[in-house]
């Protein structure tokens, strides 16, 4: 894991696509129930490390508690530190012992250690679910939403801290991502993390992605689209099943009608309805009743 320390950090959505693919595939290999069953977070007292904490036996403890809040009953994890470029590594063996290692700099900078932990345990949760994207960018992207997404995410984003003239962030989502993702999580169990944080950088960029999560139930076909945006879809539809750029939603011939398919705002599982004014539709994948105006 990347770890952006007093450098410039990146804001913004640049990975979009490939977080809302990640969740994508989450909700595919897990299935409904089991997603289910990541209702809670961790909790800020279980991830509680303080400089006075013994370094070796805290980590272990917060590495334990992570190991459980992922539901990976016999994985051992064996925590070291060492000086080395990256913030943290895991070495992805056949398991139940799996190895991890520290950057240095958390031996000084022990509230952070549960953030490392928690994008390093969701490798291993990842690998033995076998589940993957090609490319080590994807992959990390893929790594840091779902361990936000599961509920241990949180902690990466409120390692996120500007102060004066020094930064730091861990992970490679940028802060307004991890909210975006965050954001998602807490309209599916009705949770609220904002009480969690103890950075205020991470407070705000909790409340843009919330935004932009609010964003995704407001497309149309939805009936909770904007103005703009149905005026935009009801010309879009006239021309169709001409290409439509720049929408979220296509229209392809269906019979002598249409049908039109866009992304579950929950899931980004594609959709396809009929074209005929009102349509409730539920995604097989999360459940999501979604109320259309086709
Ligand atoms: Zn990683
Ligand atoms: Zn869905």
């Amino acid at each position: 894991m990347g770890v952006a320390n007093d450098g410039p950090v990146e804001h913004g959505y640049p990975h979009l696509e490939t977080v809302r693919a990640s969740i994508t595939a989450l909700w595919k290999r897990l299935s409904y129930d089991t997603v289910q069953t990541f209702s809670t977070s961790v909790v800020p007292a279980d991830m509680a490390f303080c400089d006075t904490d013994d370094l070796y036996l805290g980590a272990q403890r917060v590495a334990r508690e992570l190991v459980r809040h992922y539901r990976l009953p016999d994985a051992r994890l064996v925590v070291g530190f060492r000086e080395m470029q990256h913030a943290a590594n895991v070495e992805l063996a056949a398991g139940p012992e799996y190895f991890v290692e520290l950057n240095d700099r958390f031996r000084t900078h022990r509230r952070d250690i549960g953030a490392a932990l928690a994008h390093e345990v969701m490798h291993v949760y990842l690998h033995r679910l076998d589940l993957s994207f090609p490319g080590t960018r994807d992959n990390e992207i893929l790594t840091d939403t779902a361990a936000t997404y599961l509920g241990a995410g949180w902690l990466l984003l409120d390692a996120y801290r500007e102060d004066g003239a020094s930064s730091q962030k861990l992970g490679y989502l940028t802060p307004e991502e991890f909210g975006y993702v965050l954001a998602k999580r807490s309209l599916v169990f009705g949770e609220d993390p904002s009480v969690w944080f103890t950075s205020p950088q991470a407070y705000t960029a909790y409340v843009k992605g919330m935004d932009r999560a609010r964003q995704d139930e407001q497309q149309p076909p939805l009936t909770a689209a904007g103005w703009a945006g149905r005026r935009r879809y009801a010309r879009d539809r006239r021309h169709a099943p001409g290409p439509q750029p720049g929408v979220p939603y296509t229209f392809t011939p269906d019979g002598g009608g249409l049908r039109v398919s866009f992304p579950c705002p929950t899931c980004h599982q594609r959709i396809r309805v009929p074209v005929r004014g009102r349509v409730r539709a539920r995604c097989a994948l999360c459940r999501t009743v979604l109320e259309c105006d086709t």
